[in-house]
Order: structure tokens, then C-alpha cells, then sequence
């Protein structure tokens, strides 16, 4: 019988130090002796990708992306080898491949390739020799040869693709948390982990500022129904499983709690309500390269109607001065803005089939006198936007309406 295929991904604090990659090869060789056979991909040591990022910027404002990419990629390099080292000197057999020897096939989007194709022939052939395959994460490789990165985060992606291309039965995301949480622990002492959550549950989490994964791997266990689970590296325990929804699941209506507060609002008033006018304002911002979140527009009485719109904290001064830019040009009022809110939401597919959720959120939320600025909607969360010194707040409060403490 066919030998059960693993892959296993160590993010960059599992493999911050000499130490823990020392650590993270008795592991790896423990799991190799369950007998199943082991690929595992590596992430850059600690924030080796950030400080290759910095050393460039020393260099040029505007670095060549294909020079980016042969810069960035050499961190996973860096720790694929090491790894291999340390399970071989561990008396292992063990054996290191960058993404370009494995044959991870990309497009030429340097900085945020997107994989086409994996070919399997050497990884196979080094597993029936019974060798642990240790792949660097994060890159990939063109047609031509090019070396390409696959945007930050990449190596869930690289762990995800290789589990598709490799028939894999679970990939493990090994990081420094124990799993995802119904809320930020840090915030809500009572926080739970969650013990099993659904892909589209961790999208929206993720999405709403619960950054454990990158999206688009999510996305992609998803598409081939990749069992996911999150772990630490640091302990023994299970941590989180992400799978395909089952009508159990449906049974939790809240799974969790997120808050983001790395948003910011943006209101044009007085914008005159006509045809077009929307549509010239978000492309005048898109074309400025700034993502737009949350928008509201009031229905007006006056022919003049307010347009608020939240945007990452990091693009508003761009936001900004392309929104002021545009409300001259339009003959709007004044433009405001407001970098003291948080985004509080709650997730769970289980509102497909129940009513009342919204109402008893925003009640939990007035008995706490917590003034609600926006409110959005998708088919399995609620986010309102608050005041970020209510968040906290605001959080603990829907943590313990919902009940998750008892999950
Ligand atoms: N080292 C890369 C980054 O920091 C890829 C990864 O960690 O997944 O973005
Ligand atoms: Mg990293």
C-alpha cells in the first residue's frame, strides 16, 4: 500500500534560530518514523524576508522586480539548507530543493507570481529513497528559468500547491500560535481555540484582521478541499482544523470575534447625488492603487448625500489627497477623515440559517454604549465599525453574547 504523503510548513519563527531549526528537525524526524512520507516547506529564518526588503531600500527607491525576486528568494534558501543539515546530522537522510529544483512553475508577475504547475518527478523520486524533502517556500520559477517570489506570506501557498500536486492527506501549518482563537487572546483572556472551522469561516477571518495564513493559500485548500491544519510549533497539542463545511458546523451560528484596527474613514460630504458620480470618485482612488474597503452612501433628501469609505491606515495620506483632488473637481464639500476606528466583526457560516444575529449584536453593543459608524455585511459575517477606543471593548462584549467562551 501507498504510503500516506505529508506536508508540513514551518513559518519563519519556527526556524528563527540555530536552536529552532535544531528543534523543528527532531520533530520533523519523529512524525518520518510514523511512517508516512514527509515534505516540508520552510519559510525565511525570523524576519530575514523584512530585512532583505530593508537592505534593497538602502540600495534603490526602486528596486528591479526581478532583482527582488533573486534577493527575496535567497532567505528560503537560506533555511531549507539548514534544516537539511540539521535532520541529516541528526542521522536522517534529508535533502533541500529550491522552489526552481522542485519545478514550481510560475507566471513572470515578479514579486506575486502565481503557480501554474508543480512537477512531482523529483520529489517522488527522493521520497522513495526514503529522504525527507525540505522546499524552500515562498518561490518559484518561470518557463525561462526566472526566479520568481509568490507575494508575502507565500510559503502557505508553496505548502498548499505541493499538498494538491502531491495527493497530500493533510497539510500543517506550523506557526507560533496554537491554532485560531474564537477571538484575539491578548484582548479576551477567555478566548478559546477553535477546534475545527471552515475554509470560508477562515477567509472571513482572515479578511476581517485575523492574520495567521495567507488568504490566497486559504483559497486554494479550498478549491481543492486541502484539509488544513494550524498548529504550533512550540507544543505537541492539535491545534486548529480548517476543512470543508459539514452540516454540523452549521450548528455554531458565531465561530468568532475579529477586530481590525489598521483602518482608516474617509468622508466627502456634500457630494452631489447624481449618475456617475460614485463611479468617478472610487476610480480616481482605485487608479491611485488604493485598496477601498467598507463604502456607504446615504439616500438624499437634498440632492447633496455624504459618501464615507475606509481604507488601509497605510494609504491614507494617498487616499486623501486623491479624494480631495476628486471632491473639487466634482463641486463636494469638505473632505474628513478619522484614524481612530476599528473594525469589530463576527464570523460564522451558521448565519446562513439563523435570524436575529445582527440585531443581537448591535444591542449587545448599544448596552455598552458603543455608537455604531458603519455596518457591512456578508452571507456569514457582521462587521460594524466603531470607535477604536471602544473596540476592545466591544470585543470582549460580542465574545461573551455569543457565548464562545463555552465552545
Ligand atoms: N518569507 C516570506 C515572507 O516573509 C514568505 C513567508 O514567510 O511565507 O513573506
Ligand atoms: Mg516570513
Amino acid at each position: 500500500m501507498d504510503k500516506d504523503t505529508i506536508v508540513q510548513k514551518f513559518g519563519g519563527s519556527s526556524v528563527a534560530n540555530p536552536e529552532r531549526i535544531k528543534a523543528v528537525a527532531e520533530r520533523v524526524i519523529g512524525y518520518k518514523n510514523h511512517k508516512c512520507d514527509l515534505v516540508v516547506v520552510v519559510s525565511a529564518l525570523g524576519d530575514t524576508t523584512d530585512e532583505l526588503i530593508e537592505l534593497s531600500a538602502q540600495i534603490t527607491d526602486d528596486p528591479p522586480k526581478r532583482e527582488m525576486d533573486m534577493l527575496m528568494a535567497t532567505g528560503e534558501q537560506i533555511s531549507c539548507a539548514l534544516l537539511a543539515m540539521a535532520i541529516k546530522s541528526k542521522g536522517h537522510d534529508a535533502i533541500s530543493l529550491t522552489g526552481a529544483q522542485v519545478g514550481i512553475k510560475t507566471n513572470r508577475d515578479h514579486t506575486r507570481a502565481r503557480i501554474q504547475k508543480i512537477e512531482t518527478r523529483r520529489i517522488r523520486k527522493a521520497l522513495t529513497k526514503n529522504q525527507i524533502v525540505i522546499v524552500a517556500g515562498f518561490q518559484g520559477v518561470t518557463h525561462d528559468d526566472e526566479i520568481t517570489t509568490l507575494g508575502r506570506g507565500g510559503s502557505d501557498l508553496t505548502a498548499v500547491a505541493l499538498s494538491k500536486a502531491l495527493g497530500a492527506c493533510v497539510c500543517e501549518i506550523y506557526t507560533d500560535v496554537e491554532g485560531i482563537y474564537t477571538t484575539d487572546p491578548r484582548i479576551v483572556k477567555e478566548a478559546r481555540k477553535i477546534r475545527q472551522i471552515t475554509f470560508d469561516e477562515m477567509l472571513e477571518m482572515t479578511s476581517l484582521g485575523a492574520q495567521v495564513m495567507q488568504s490566497r493559500s486559504i483559497e486554494v485548500a479550498r478549491k481543492y478541499n486541502i484539509p488544513l491544519h494550524v498548529r504550533s510549533s512550540f507544543c505537541e497539542e492539535d491545534g486548529t482544523m480548517i476543512v470543508k463545511e459539514t452540516d454540523k458546523m452549521e450548528e455554531v451560528v458565531v465561530r468568532g470575534v475579529a477586530c481590525n484596527k489598521q483602518e482608516a474613514k474617509i468622508t466627502i460630504c456634500a457630494v452631489p447625488d447624481k449618475p456617475g458620480v460614485a463611479a468617478r470618485i472610487f476610480t480616481e482612488i482605485s487608479k491611485a492603487g488604493v485598496n477601498v474597503d467598507t463604502i456607504v452612501q446615504n439616500v438624499s433628501h437634498t440632492r447633496l448625500t455624504d459618501i464615507s469609505f475606509t481604507v488601509p491606515k497605510n494609504s491614507l495620506t494617498q487616499a486623501l489627497a486623491t479624494t480631495q483632488t476628486i471632491a473639487k473637481k466634482i463641486g463636494a464639500g469638505e473632505v474628513l477623515h478619522d484614524k481612530n476606528i476599528a473594525r469589530v466583526s463576527i464570523v460564522g457560516t451558521g448565519m446562513r440559517s439563523h435570524h436575529g444575529i445582527a440585531a443581537k449584536m448591535f444591542q449587545a453593543l448599544a448596552e455598552n454604549k458603543i455608537n455604531i459608524e458603519m455596518i457591512t455585511t456578508s452571507e456569514i459575517s457582521i462587521s460594524c465599525i466603531i470607535d477604536q477606543q471602544s473596540a476592545d471593548m466591544a470585543v470582549r462584549t460580542l465574545h461573551k453574547t455569543f457565548k464562545l467562551e463555552q465552545v
